[in-house]
């Protein structure tokens, strides 16, 4: 039996179980994901159709099919925006968003995918100072 992790959104209102094997696990830096993210990247996982089970507040989910795009979509939270799972559009895969996964060690990231579209600001991000929790709270 698969080792399954649990996620939610950030207001608490969708919760949610996903499940292995996982396919990939990818870190995507397109355009478009650092648009829906807001970040640098997105750190998606993508395991079989049916491996996420929804035990809250589906109904409060809004789904997103950027029209242009073949493949591009996003699900998030109608309260909090969070990204949450949601299906692939041609229905193969659950694609989960990585980050509300707690202690996820089901499987290494893949990839940075869209490398050449990464933001010029990425790297030299990762060789900035690290600060944990409590040097921020020490002053
Ligand atoms: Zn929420
Ligand atoms: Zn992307």
């Amino acid at each position: 039996m698969d080792k399954q992790f649990e996620g939610s959104c950030l207001c608490g209102k969708v919760r949610y179980v996903v499940k292995g094997p996982f396919l990939r696990f990818f870190f995507c830096h397109c355009s478009r994901c650092r648009r829906a993210t807001g970040s640098a990247h997105a750190a998606n996982l993508f395991t079989r159709a049916g491996n996420v089970t929804f035990t809250a507040g589906e109904d409060s989910i809004r789904r997103y099919d950027l029209p242009e795009a073949q493949h591009f979509s996003r699900a998030f939270c109608t309260i909090c925006g969070s990204a949450v799972p949601y299906l692939s559009r041609d229905g193969r895969v659950h694609v989960v968003p990585a980050g509300p996964l707690g202690d996820f060690d089901a499987r290494k990231v893949d990839a940075n995918v869209f490398w050449d579209s990464r933001a010029v600001w990425y790297e030299d991000g990762l060789n900035a100072p690290r600060k944990t929790e409590s040097e921020l709270k020490a002053k």
